[in-house]
């Protein structure tokens, strides 16, 4: 039996002010496991109530690409070695729910219009997402980490991009290793300047130092200071096998919470 915990943040450069937003999804994820439920229903619900809060960059508050257009990219991983990712979706509120359909699946990602197919074909809510203009450089990507009673960690991360991206471009969120990993145990997201994480190989990397030993935030601090070769602006979280998780940004700006049941 494990001690059931969550972590989740709000993106590298949000702001302490949406502190209480994550905190409420956070109360969502710790009430699915305090009833019992599984680390996936924990992790995804938590990440629909952030898609859901427009002052996210996911979901319905994503920023628009260079050309107004409104792209998502979510994924999920599960300490279990199953994977689900969607690549640039349109006209999907939620897309963090189609990437936990492909869990079961052969397939582990799904891209553009073949993913918004396989979300119709499945029944998935498609309505338009109106996004909104970006502002500085929108580092306000989510990303939940729970595990539950029987040990399963899961990691679940949406976004709509950073600012000032062409419609197409691919960040870290969808990238195995790089926005999200979870393997042995150890569960990472990372979230901020994806082209940086994506170079740096973060989550996976982060992953590893802790199963080789490493503390929680000595190795999240460790790859911020290491494995950035530009010094963007990033934010990772990580939760392993017991013990609370933990967030850590190199700024002041990402909100983060975590929670764990009592014994
Ligand atoms: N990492 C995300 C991306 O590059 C942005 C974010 O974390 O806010 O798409």
């Amino acid at each position: 039996m494990s001690i059931p915990a969550v972590v989740a943040h709000g993106g590298a450069g949000a702001g302490p002010e949406r502190l209480a937003n994550v905190e409420r999804a956070v109360a969502i994820a710790a009430a699915i496991l305090e009833s019992g439920g599984t680390a996936v229903e924990a992790a995804v619900e938590a990440c629909v109530v952030l898609e859901d809060d427009p002052v996210f960059n996911a979901g319905t508050g994503s920023v628009f690409r260079t050309d107004g257009t409104v792209h998502l990219d979510a994924s999920i991983q599960v300490s279990d070695g199953r994977m689900g990712f969607v690549i640039a979706m349109e006209d999907t509120p939620n897309p963090i729910r189609v990437a936990a359909d492909l869990l079961d699946e052969e397939i582990n990602g799904l891209t553009g219009e073949g993913a918004r197919a396989w979300a119709d074909s499945k029944g998935f809510a498609k309505a338009p997402v109106e996004g909104r203009p970006p502002f500085k450089e929108a580092t306000d990507t989510v990303g939940v980490i729970a595990r539950d009673r029987s040990g399963s960690i899961a990691c679940a991360t949406s976004t709509g991009g950073c600012s000032d991206r062409p419609p197409g471009r691919v960040g870290d969120v969808p990238l195995p290793g790089c926005g999200f990993w979870v393997q042995g145990g150890v569960g990472v997201g990372a979230t901020g300047i994806g082209e940086a994480i994506t170079r740096g190989m973060l989550s996976f990397r982060v992953a590893e130092r802790i199963l080789d030993g490493g503390g929680l935030e000595e190795s999240m601090m460790w790859a911020l200071e290491e494995c950035l070769e530009d010094g963007a602006e990033v934010g990772m979280i990580a939760l392993g096998s017991e013990g609370t998780g933990h967030g850590l940004a190199n700024s002041e700006n990402m909100p983060w919470s975590s929670w764990i049941a009592r014994k």
